[in-house]
């Protein structure tokens, strides 16, 4: 069995089952894979919608060459494409992810979740209806039809030529940022934390002067009843050592006084050139006592160069 077709061999739940998870049954298909196992194309694919949500965790809705119509899979990370670029038949999509990672809700292990359907990239990516089972048409491009599960093969035939990408000006294209996770630091009470990665390095959020939209993935424990977490978006010039606070949001404690919490902050800034260039951490305040934070799978789209 080939990468491809190995990756593709096991339904494990299938289009529409029910479960206490799948509001009107479930939106796409799952395939047995383990943590970090990389998911491929199973078509030419053309990447145009890379989100983020609670329920899916990190997803990409892409437009298939030779099938036609759209494709999404879920629970991922280390996305290998950014919008207006190809994942040919058989590369690498994106890997699986794991307990570790940002997975969202939705979610009780590893497992590859993809949908199909005819509206848009994006409804595929985020699990919106009108949506139709994969599994033929993957079993169509992978196997040539004959094993696995699900209905006919309605696709017309796989192969022939490669596609041309789309002539997409670069600056036009946003780039994806992930930042390495770092895990398990206490921030001790009335307390400011700036967070290091799990090298010691600071969390940098960005890769180049641009215009960012900046997606933290907090994950905290023992945020109290009463209390608040401010998280910052720090802008820190190399050269000169200024650095210019950007106030994100307050987390407020909430609940039975020892919750814990996940937020995704979204937060959009420009980042300008020092002499040496500048970056951008991540810096949470805490008013209240100890808390425990995890950032995982944040990251930054880089929209254009300002
Ligand atoms: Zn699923």
């Amino acid at each position: 069995m080939t990468p491809l077709q190995e990756c593709y061999s096991q339904v494990t739940t299938a289009f529409g089952a029910g479960g206490s998870m799948y509001t009107g049954g479930h939106r796409g298909a799952d395939y047995r894979r383990s943590a970090d196992q990389w998911i491929y194309a199973y078509d030419d694919f053309l990447v145009q919608s890379i989100d983020s949500g609670d329920g899916l965790g990190f997803s990409v809705g892409v437009w298939r060459k030779n099938l036609g119509g759209f494709a999404g899979f879920a629970h991922i990370k280390n996305l290998q494409a950014y919008p207006g670029s190809w994942v040919l038949k058989g590369e690498k999509l994106a890997q699986v992810a794991g307990w570790n990672d940002y997975h969202g809700d939705l979610w009780t292990g590893p497992h590859i979740h993809t949908t199909a359907g005819s509206v848009s990239a994006y409804n595929c990516s985020v699990g919106i209806r009108p949506l139709v089972d994969p599994v033929p048409n993957i079993n169509y491009m992978v196997f040539g039809g004959g094993i696995n599960t699900g209905g006919p093969n309605t696709g017309p035939a796989g192969g022939g030529t490669k596609p041309i990408p789309p002539t997409v000006q670069e600056d036009e294209m946003p780039k994806m940022y992930t930042t390495q996770n770092t895990k398990q630091r206490v921030i001790k009470a009335m307390g400011t934390q700036r967070f290091l990665n799990d090298d010691g390095q600071p969390v940098n959020l960005v890769g180049a002067v641009g215009r960012y939209q900046i997606t933290l993935h907090v994950y905290g424990r023992n945020l109290k009843a009463g209390e608040e977490l401010d998280l910052y978006l720090i802008r820190h010039d190399v050269a000169t050592g200024v650095e210019s606070p950007h106030y994100i949001e307050t987390i407020k404690g909430e609940g039975d006084g020892v919750a814990q919490f996940k937020r995704n902050v979204t937060f959009a800034m420009d980042v300008k050139g020092g002499t040496k260039g500048t970056v951008v951490v991540a810096e949470m305040r805490i008013r209240g006592g100890d808390v425990t934070i995890d950032l995982t799978g944040s990251e930054a789209l880089c929209f254009n160069i300002v």
